[in-house]
């Protein structure tokens, strides 16, 4: 819901502003990933404008804050769907179909950090996309 996504905002100290407003009810109703310039295309189709500058600095608050997420395949922003779920978002992205499933698991995130700190590296967040098929398109 937008909704949840404005007290989000709110909650971390940032203003619910007209272009903020906009952009989250565009990325809640679209259900593939969309680009900064698809998101403008379409709030000018509802008479609405916003600069593009407005709308990348926008999607990069989102973004920062979880509420959307950048993807790595094809560089589009999708509404996040776990609520600020604790540990990494990630993604499971159907190569057939297009569905896009979004997870975090805590444990795994642990295990990446204990891996790259035998490394020596310090990690600050993961990102990871998993290409293949859905249940859907396996089964068919
Ligand atoms: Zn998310
Ligand atoms: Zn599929």
């Amino acid at each position: 819901m937008v909704q949840d996504s404005i007290q989000t905002l709110q909650a971390q100290g940032y203003k619910a502003t007209r272009p903020r407003k906009l952009v989250l009810e565009v990325l809640e109703e679209s259900e593939k990933p969309i680009s900064p310039y698809d998101i403008q295309g379409i709030l000018r189709t509802r008479g609405k404008q916003i600069n593009h500058v407005t709308i990348y600095r926008t999607l990069d608050l989102l973004c920062r804050l979880n509420l959307a997420h950048k993807m790595m395949s094809g560089g589009g922003f999708l509404k996040c769907s776990l609520n600020a779920a604790e540990g990494c978002h990630r993604f499971m992205v159907c190569q057939d179909c297009g569905a896009i499933q979004e997870f975090a698991n805590k444990e795994l995130c642990r295990e990446e950090n204990q891996l790259a700190r035998d490394l020596g590296f310090h990690t600050e967040h993961h990102l990871s996309e998993f290409y293949g098929l859905c249940s859907g398109c396996y089964e068919k």
